[in-house]
């Protein structure tokens, strides 16, 4: 009995997996579901167009510029060979081809570096959920991997421990004191200083400060205001302090480094009202008053 359930277990894999490759791997357009779309996206220049049969598109268009690479083979190829051509145009053009039907998103590319960047494509298109499949086929492996659209927000997804209510709770109250506004905020690393204050700890009435001045970046997923999570210069490398600046999306929980911020002791000029300044800068883990 046990040897049976191996053996059928193992029959089903194979199965199964032979039912994947023929659908993935041989190219048929007359499969194609009635709602399923097509669309080109070119890796170099994100630009992305719909097709509706990417094989006839190929041969029609041998000669546009973004086909320049694979013409040649393409003028030896029919409608007969349309793996061949999908292979190709992926493989030389740097094209990947997207199979979109609702809820389902197949990506053909050519290689670990021919996978174009999704990310715009799937913003615009909605396409960024957890409730959208993604498989994405590289057709120089012939290997596919399966994911949800979710994973392809921009951004960095918070951890599920991350203190966002705490956040939220004290930017709604950015414009009056609390109590405990001289505490350390959570998951902060500012590489200085406030008296009375655990080092590199930004306390709140900073962070509210800045939150005062409406200077948060739009998230790129939601196109809404996000919150400022940390600024400051922590010591990154043995000679070296970094800028970090993070922000917070509430509606899609991802955090953003700003990278635009180069002298952050004018960022704090500008940025915090003089009483919530830091006192120290710290170099690795010794105080050194800010005159
Ligand atoms: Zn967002």
């Amino acid at each position: 009995m046990h040897n049976l359930l191996i053996s059928s277990r193992r029959n089903f894999i194979r199965s199964t997996a032979a039912a994947l490759a023929s659908a993935f791997f041989h190219w048929n357009f007359f499969s194609r579901k009635p709602d399923e779309s097509f669309w080109f996206l070119h890796a170099d220049s994100g630009a992305s167009w719909e097709i509706s049969d990417p094989v006839v598109w190929c041969l029609q268009n041998v000669n546009l510029p973004v086909l320049v690479r694979a013409s040649e083979g393409l003028r030896k190829l029919t409608t007969q060979d349309g793996d061949r051509i999908l292979r190709l145009v992926t493989r030389r053009c740097g094209l990947n081809l997207i199979e979109q039907s609702p809820g389902n998103i197949v990506v053909s590319y050519w290689g670990q570096t021919g996978l174009a960047d999704v990310r715009p494509f799937f913003k615009k298109h909605q396409l960024a959920r957890n409730d959208v499949q993604v498989f994405l086929k590289d057709r120089k492996k012939e290997i596919v991997t399966s994911h949800t659209g979710d994973n392809f927000l921009f951004g960095e997804k918070l951890a599920t421990d991350w203190p966002l209510d705490h956040f939220l709770m004290k930017w709604r109250w950015r414009f009056l004191f609390q109590t405990d506004d001289w505490t350390a905020a959570p998951e902060t690393w500012s590489g200085y200083s406030w008296a009375g204050l655990e080092p590199n700890r930004i306390p709140w009435a900073a962070l509210k400060s800045a939150w005062r001045r409406k200077n948060a970046i739009s998230c790129r997923n939601c196109d809404r205001p996000t919150i400022l999570a940390n600024f400051g210069e922590p010591w990154t490398a043995f000679f070296r302090r970094s800028p970090r600046f993070i922000y917070v999306c509430s509606a899609c929980r991802r955090s953003f480094r700003e990278e635009s911020v180069k002298d952050v002791g004018a960022w704090i000029a500008v940025n915090l009202d003089s009483q919530f300044r830091p006192g120290f800068v710290m170099n690795w883990d010794q105080k050194t008053p800010i005159e």
